[in-house]
């Protein structure tokens, strides 16, 4: 009896941009081999492509569909838990698997570049053999005796490119050497990742007090469990939070298993990194967006096959291939940067740490002093194990916070002003006894805006709806969306044509500065903001003046207000505490509380008692008032009632629509089709509101429309979105972008 020949057929996402998954038959001599998950070659079109394995079945829809050429190696591969994490961000977010695949995976390790290995030339004799064979051919062959003799000086060996020029001699004579068995040469790889040759003073594990032991202790009950669960750590800044994470990775490292650690992209600073370097003697892979596409291979290897344990990096850190996980850590988990809101898949990094810890039977960790409103909801309810550490580690106490009445001291000044005199005084006499100061400011460049008196028109951007901002250093107008700018500035209002009638609004971080300087001559400071951190390193460089106390003044925008320690700061100041409060957004009442409280926790850090001013205009705003009591939990109550009343989340669930086109009535168009298709096809328990310009209406040309859908319930919606979006036509020029749970509505 002759068995029929058993058929597999796999569904394979190319690499190129195909619409949609493709069929292919597997030979049979690759039946017991082949896994979803794995890198294929594949032919196509006359070509051979690389894609991966989605799914494998007995029986394919395609007639004759052809081969699978070959399996690749590992390198690529995608791991089967984070393969099932990739269908969950594929569903939940309305984003294709291709799309997801390409997000997740690098595009280094899909295309397996290899770190840069570079040829070394050693001697292969002893240095006294080759030093006479140099005196031998010297005058037949002066370029192979030449090469020798700079090898015998770096006895040690030398790069080919380096040889190569210490000689003075093309790669020929080197070549000849080689064959002639004088000198050999090998491959190597040059390590140039930053902080890999420093040492690090080792530091010992604190003594965790009481309020930090009881929440190790539920900590560690759920790893040695080794089943999933979320515990939310709710401690004021410098409650000792970090030392948690440290002690909790400690003991996760000692089961032979791996730690995903997220920080916001801002907080990934080389202080982060030394405070974990200096506990642990393991390699830690540290994922920035500075790596090369070789590094970045390089340490994906390292992690999937567990030589690398401990994982340290901003969003896109959740989807590294950790061997057996065993913790992830979302430090600030209320972070606005863990939300990727520019393309699709719009996901939460903290929620993909969720979920990927229950998919893996993990212990999640998610910390910070302000929780977003969620997640502290999920905590009450149970969801997540509630930790609070209440007081200050070690010895530091709270600061003092005032709240000053900006409208008050614009009378005492006769018109707007930047400093109150409570915050002058302060200056004044932190300059005076050597202390340092922290200014914080949400506005770069020195004025925000360009505005004619006359008409009222800001001079916008022209490709953008955004006002330009005036630097004043560079003498220029410039927009910060698409970096358009204009040279100088305008005599005559290009809107309504008068003259003499434009003015500038809104200081910024530069004009601070210069403010600053006026009244203090001798004062120090340092500015940090995107202007001033181009450059690689720059980041690092001035925390680190600021740190060795070469000023006496940071001025900064949100880039100093998070996760830094100084011990001698002992005064922090919110020059306009309000600017982001006047933003139309459910969530700016958090953020402004969150921002508040973030800068209250950079002052009095060490011995010394620190000090906290709040300029607003808007004084009883109760934002404020439970900002600076750090009264998180006052303030979560109020915020929680509105969310219900208003039902926002954690209420409802919300889904942005945002079209966008070159074409502004074709986008309009789409999205109203759009809108009427969903209304008609998804159950009436989904809201949805009508469509309305973006915040900004315009952004690099493109014009942009969004509407809102909001429902009790969001499980299934991804997965229809998705099939519809198979089908749906769009027209050209016109883009369509989905965020689920968006961070902001604005
Ligand atoms: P957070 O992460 O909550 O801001 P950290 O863990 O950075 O707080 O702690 C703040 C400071 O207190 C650090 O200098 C830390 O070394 C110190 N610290 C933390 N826990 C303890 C402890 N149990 N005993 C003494 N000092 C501690
Ligand atoms: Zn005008
Ligand atoms: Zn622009």
């Amino acid at each position: 009896m002759i068995e029929t020949e058993k058929k597999l057929f796999a569904t394979i996402i190319v690499d190129q941009a195909v619409g949609k998954p493709l069929d292919y038959a597997i030979p049979t001599s690759l039946h017991s081999a082949i896994e979803p998950g794995m890198r294929v070659v594949i032919p196509l079109r006359k070509k051979q492509i690389k894609g991966t394995v989605i799914s494998l079945h007995p029986t394919s829809e395609v007639e004759n569909p052809s081969e699978v050429i070959e399996l690749l190696e590992d390198g690529g591969r995608i791991p089967e838990h984070l393969f099932s994490l990739m269908k969950w961000i594929s569903d939940y977010y309305g984003s294709d698997l291709r799309k997801t695949i390409m997000m997740m995976i690098p595009r280094s390790v899909r295309d397996e570049v290899q770190q840069k290995k570079q040829l070394m030339i050693c001697l292969k004799k002893s240095p006294k053999e080759l030093t006479e064979i140099a005196a031998d051919i010297r005058s037949r062959f002066p370029k192979q005796a030449s090469v020798l003799d700079v090898l015998l000086q770096n006895t040690k060996g030398l790069l080919l490119t380096e040889l190569v020029q210490k000689a003075g001699v093309t790669k020929a004579p080197i070549d000849t050497l080689i064959k002639k068995e004088l000198i050999t040469s090998k491959q190597v790889i040059i390590d140039n990742s930053e902080l890999e040759s420093d040492e690090f003073f080792q530091t010992a594990p604190k003594t965790l007090n009481d309020e930090q032991a009881a929440a190790f202790k539920k900590i560690t009950a759920t790893i040695d469990q080794e089943i999933y669960q979320t515990h939310l750590i709710h401690g004021v800044t410098g409650s000792g939070k970090t030392e948690i994470y440290l002690q909790a990775i400690d003991h996760v490292l000692k089961k032979g298993k791996s730690v995903i650690m997220l920080v916001p992209e801002i907080a990934l600073t080389r202080q982060t990194i030394e405070r974990f370097k200096s506990r642990f003697t393991q390699p830690i892979a540290v994922l920035h967006h500075r790596l090369s596409k070789g590094e970045r291979f390089d340490a994906w290897q390292k992690i999937r096959t567990g030589d690398i344990k401990i994982i340290i990096g901003a969003r896109s850190a959740i989807f590294s291939p950790a061997k057996d996980l065993g913790l992830i850590i979302v430090d600030e988990e209320q972070d606005s940067s863990y939300k990727q809101k520019d393309d699709m898949p719009c996901y939460h990094g903290r929620d993909v740490a969720i979920m990927r810890g229950a998919m893996t039977k993990s212990c999640v960790i998610l910390g910070s002093a302000t929780p977003s409103i969620e997640t502290f909801y999920n905590a009450k309810n149970d969801k997540y194990q509630l930790s609070t550490l209440s007081v200050r580690a070690g010895n530091a106490k709270l600061p003092k916070v005032d709240i000053i009445d900006m409208g008050i001291e614009y009378d005492k000044n006769k018109g707007p002003t930047l400093f109150s005199d409570k915050l002058l005084s302060g200056i004044e006499r932190r300059i005076e006894d050597g202390e340092q100061i922290l200014l914080f400011l949400n506005r770069r460049g020195f004025y925000t805006s360009h505005v004619c008196t006359s008409c009222n028109e800001p001079i916008k951007c022209k490709h953008c709806d955004v006002s330009l901002t005036y630097h004043k250093n560079d003498h220029l107008l410039s927009c910060h969306v698409c970096g358009y700018s204009i040279q100088g500035v305008l005599e005559k209002c290009p809107t309504c044509g008068s003259k003499e009638t434009m003015k500038f609004r809104g200081p910024g971080t530069e004009h601070v500065e210069r403010a600053l300087h006026k009244i203090f001559p001798q004062v120090r400071t340092l500015r940090m903001d995107r202007d001033t951190t181009k450059h690689k390193g720059s980041h690092d460089r001035i925390f680190r003046e600021f740190r060795s106390g070469k000023a006496d003044v940071l001025i900064g925008t949100q880039m100093i207000a998070k996760g830094l320690h100084f011990p001698n700061v002992t005064l922090a100041a919110l020059i306009n505490a309000d600017s982001s409060l006047h933003i139309p957004d459910f969530r700016s009442g958090e953020t402004v509380f969150q921002l508040t409280a973030q800068v209250a926790g950079r002052a009095g850090r060490g011995v010394l008692p620190g000090e906290v001013i709040i300029q607003t205009l808007l004084p009883h705003h109760t934002v404020f008032k439970h900002a600076a009591t750090e009264d998180y939990l006052n303030f979560y109550k109020e915020e929680i009632q509105e969310r219900k009343l208003f039902g926002y989340p954690p209420f409802s669930h919300l889904a942005r629509f945002q079209i966008s086109g070159y074409n502004e009535k074709r986008a309009e168009k789409f999205a109203h089709q759009l809108r009427t298709h969903l209304i008609k096809t998804l159950p009436k328990t989904c809201d949805i509101l009508p469509i309305a310009p973006c915040g900004h209406a315009k952004i690099k040309d493109k014009f942009r429309f969004q509407f809102l859908l909001r429902s009790p319930q969001i499980a299934g919606l991804g997965k229809y979105l998705n099939t519809l979006m198979a089908h749906i036509k769009k027209p050209s020029g016109t883009y369509l972008l989905i965020d689920i749970d968006p961070h902001s509505t604005f």
